[in-house]
């Protein structure tokens, strides 16, 4: 006799040496192969290959005779999908192949009438819907299982189909391939997987399987088991069986189905059925040793005897993937490279943050940038005031902002969570929300926000206002109505587990964005080795420093400006201190700063006013100031280093805190090495103007103190011009560091602020293939980014280099630095783990090659 296995490259009988790839055949026909070389009892089963499948879908008809000569005449069959990644779906699997008539008469016989005559229903019914494409209506008049029903099903396809239920088993399971494969290749089908990472020429590979029935005499029934609970990975059996069914209905007919294990809360497999019961556990237990996985399988016993029809990988939640990769290393199972290797970068954040359960309903009131990740409930305020009053009362807030600006800063750091209707990803929102490990949704332009009458419209239409509950989702970009369930961040022992066999492979530093001691003690939580940014103008925003800073503004003379920052210099100093001591050694990078004074400012009247007081100035003369101090386009103005000579004080201020900070924190244990940054510069003569007065400080300091100390001083390469002069301007620098925001803002001439207003529609329309204040542009910034790199290190070969822009965290950044050879990348706090993670698989990767 021909065998189709054989001849038929396209048509694979899966035995343990059959040509059989997950590349070629699918996830499922591969998985089955390892199950049929592990002699588990796995019924006769056929593979076709991705190729044979897209030919049936173009209309090439199948010799399913060759088929069908593999399986026993009287065998009934099902077809599963097997795509590459199950994650991709595919068509729903279709069983009882081949009955019909005759078949019914001899089942009959051998299971008796009534689970023969359900058998054939349920076939005719599943062939009615999905392949002949009849509405699931039309047998909604059939009640009852008996000849009657029977004869009702068979006649109202006749009427509805047009054509009498085919008779013929060819026929079928032609038909039902067919339509199999021309369901996966519709637009519906392509666009939903494409959404979940699937190229657009991805294959369908397809099963076709001798049924072990499940329904008939002795002990039948179907079920399906694990050894882990899915929600925390932990060990446990866990599944369910139902007599007399087939497929997965015991999980879909939970009330009707039994426990698998001994379970004092009702009967169970293992009292029902202990030897198959016994056979299955050690499957399982097999399956997870050879498999190298935590699967789950399918099984069916018929009079008695166990089947296994199919494994697939657990589902599982971020938290339990941690715990089931750590359990198979410590067993010995995989290797630890394997452990890390096989976790997603990014679901690292749902263990850092509270999620939005996945059972729990969702009333979408909007949807924005998701900014930061997490989720959190709280009463809208529109206001920091409102915020912090809120705190006050111990009522968890969210704040709802057109935009924020650094007067924010208050509220932020008391709200649950932030909502602003501007913004993308390196908007001011974005970037604290992250830092503070706030949720945060930006850009939710499909919602009304009208601040000053204290009210925010729903996409569709409802009106919320001040105090009414919202929950912001700052992993889906959702704004949901009222509370809903949540699931608590985790981080226990497996997390550090997991974490240290990461960083034992990861060959780049990561170091945090830290600007106050909170996200410091974050950031060394989270193992990070250092802080490669301080952002200081943040901590110039508390109201004992927001007077003085406002009196420096207003000041005459440097004269007055020196005395107003003489109030300021202790509290800086103190904010050293205490970070240099939260940090232990680890290095500090500090910049120096940077945005434009106007923001200092008071923009209300009531705030004018208040000022004007504490000045004793008329009101008039502190908006004719704050009118003087106005840019047309403040961020590409008085900013940055610009400021810090124009207005030298400042600068010098910091850096006698930062010194005598210093020499405070040699003389008590905690000596370090501070790292001064320069923010926005592009020409050599602005470091050097800086570079000068900062040594006459660092002299006056050690003189004054009677105390040695050392520091670095460093550039924020954020412009395109500091890039292209970057030899120049390394001549007098320890390090660069780019920031990537400005000089992503800067190189598309894009306002970082502005861009959420039509960025989703840029992305939408392939003008972008992806925000690229989010994921790095790695052609046209990343350009600047290796001429800087380049030029840099030729002028001063060992000079350091890091980024610290938001880009730092994703892995394709990681990437480009790792090639670029870059010391260290300089993310949010909260996002170090990620960092950490995916610069350790891009290590391995590299090993693997
Ligand atoms: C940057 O511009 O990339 C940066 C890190 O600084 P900031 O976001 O504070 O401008
Ligand atoms: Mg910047």
């Amino acid at each position: 006799m021909r065998n189709p296995a054989h001849d038929n490259p396209d048509v694979t009988l899966i035995t343990p040496t059959s040509p059989m790839a997950t590349p070629t055949h699918g996830g499922r026909a591969k998985c089955l192969q390892r199950l049929v070389r592990l002699d588990l009892p796995v019924p006769t089963t056929i593979a076709l290959s991705f190729a044979s499948v897209h030919k049936l879908a173009s209309g090439y008809r199948p010799d399913v005779r060759e088929i069908l000569e593999k399986f026993p005449s009287d065998a009934l069959l099902c077809v599963r999908p097997s795509s590459e990644d199950p994650d991709w779906g595919g068509p729903g699997a279709i069983l009882n192949i081949g009955m019909n008539d005759d078949r019914h008469a001899i089942l009959c016989e051998r299971i008796g009438k009534d689970a023969a005559t359900e058998i054939y229903l349920r076939f005719i019914q599943n062939y009615a819907i999905d392949v002949a494409r009849l509405d699931a209506e039309v047998f909604d008049g059939i009640s009852g299982t008996g000849s009657k029903a029977l004869a009702k099903a068979l006649s109202v396809y006749e009427d509805e189909a047009e054509e009498p239920f085919p008779q013929d088993p060819a026929v079928q399971l032609a038909e039902i391939l067919r339509s199999m494969a021309r369901a996966w290749e519709g637009t519906t089908a392509r666009l939903l997987r494409q959404a979940k990472g699937a190229p657009v020429d991805a294959g369908l590979g397809l099963v076709v399987q001798q049924m072990a029935l499940g329904l008939g005499t002795g002990a039948c029934g179907s079920g399906v088991l694990q050894l882990v609970n899915s929600e925390t990975g932990l060990p446990q059996i866990t599944g369910r069986y139902l007599s007399q069914s087939q497929g997965r209905e015991a999980l879909d007919r939970r009330s009707e189905s039994i426990y698998l294990e001994k379970d004092p809360r009702g009967p169970s497999l293992e009292e029902l059925a202990p030897e198959a019961f016994a056979a299955l556990k050690d499957h399982a237990a097999l399956m997870r040793r050879k498999l190298r996985e935590e699967m789950q399988i399918e099984f069916t016993i018929e009079d008695g005897k166990l089947h296994i029809l199919d494994g697939v990988r657990v589902e599982r939640s971020a938290r339990a993937a941690l715990k089931i990769v750590v359990r198979l290393a410590e067993d010995g199972i995989i290797t630890k490279q394997d452990a890390v290797m096989r976790i997603e970068p990014r679901a690292l954040s749902e263990l850092l943050h509270r999620q939005v359960a996945a059972s729990s309903p969702r009333d979408v009131l909007g949807t924005g940038i998701a900014a930061s990740p997490g989720a959190a409930t709280g009463k809208i305020v529109f206001t920091s005031e409102a915020a912090q009053a809120s705190a006050a009362r111990g009522e968890p807030c969210v704040l709802v902002r057109r935009e924020t600006s650094p007067e924010d800063i208050r509220g932020m750091n008391v709200a649950a969570a932030v909502l602003t209707e501007r913004g993308g990803m390196t908007s001011h929102a974005a970037v604290i929300g992250r830092g503070l490990g706030l949720p945060c949704v930006v850009g939710a332009t499909s919602m009304r926000f009208q601040i000053k009458r204290r009210t925010l419209t729903s996409a569709d239409g409802r009106v919320l206002r001040e105090g009414d509950e919202i929950t912001i989702d700052g992993s889906s970009g959702q704004v949901l109505a009222g509370s809903v369930k949540m699931i608590e961040a985790n981080l226990d022992d497996t997390f550090r587990t997991f974490m240290s066999w990461a960083d034992a492979e990861r060959d780049i530093g990561v170091r945090a964005n830290a600007d106050t001691p909170a996200d410091a003690k974050t950031a060394l939580h989270f193992r990070a080795q250092g802080i490669g940014l301080c952002r200081t103008e943040h901590m110039f925003f508390e109201p004992e420093r927001l007077t003085p800073m406002r009196e420096m503004i207003f000041a005459r003379d440097p004269k007055d400006r020196a005395a107003a920052l003489e109030l300021v210099l202790p509290m800086q100093r103190a904010d050293f201190i205490e970070l240099f001591q939260i940090m232990q050694g680890q290095p500090v990078c500090i910049r120096l700063f940077d945005p434009p004074l106007h923001e200092f400012l008071p923009t209300s009247r009531s705030g004018q006013r208040e000022l004007a007081d504490a000045l004793d100035i008329p009101v008039s003369d502190v908006t004719r100031r704050i009118d003087s101090l106005a840019e047309y386009n403040p961020m590409l103005g008085m900013r940055g280093v610009r400021l810090g000579i124009s207005v030298p004080e400042i600068y010098d201020m910091q850096a006698r805190a930062i010194f005598e900070a210093t020499v405070h924190s040699n003389k008590s244990g905690t000596p370090i090495v501070p790292e001064i940054m320069v923010p926005l510069v592009s020409a050599k003569r602005e470091v050097e103007l800086v570079r000068g007065r900062i040594e006459a400080v660092a002299a006056a300091v050690r003189t004054e103190k009677d105390a040695d100390f050392s520091y670095r001083l460093g550039v924020m390469v954020e412009t395109p011009r500091a890039c292209l002069r970057a030899g120049d301007i390394a001549e007098h620098t320890h390090f660069l560091s780019f920031g990537t925001n400005d000089l992503t803002q800067m190189a598309y001439g894009l306002s970082r602020d502005d861009a959420g207003r039509f960025m989703s529609e840029y992305v939408r329309q392939g003008v972008f293939e992806e925000d690229p204040f989010h994921i790095l542009d790695t052609e046209g910034v990343g350009e600047l980014l290796r001429l800087g790199v380049e030029r840099g290190r030729s002028a001063r070969p060992n000079v350091v280099l890091s980024i610290c822009g938001e880009h730092a965290a994703h892995t394709e950044s990681i990437a480009f630095c790792r090639e670029a050879g870059f010391d260290y990348v300089s993310c949010s706090p909260f996002r170090v783990p990620v960092a950490r993670l995916a610069a350790a698989q891009l290590a391995l990767a590299d090993k693997m090659k």
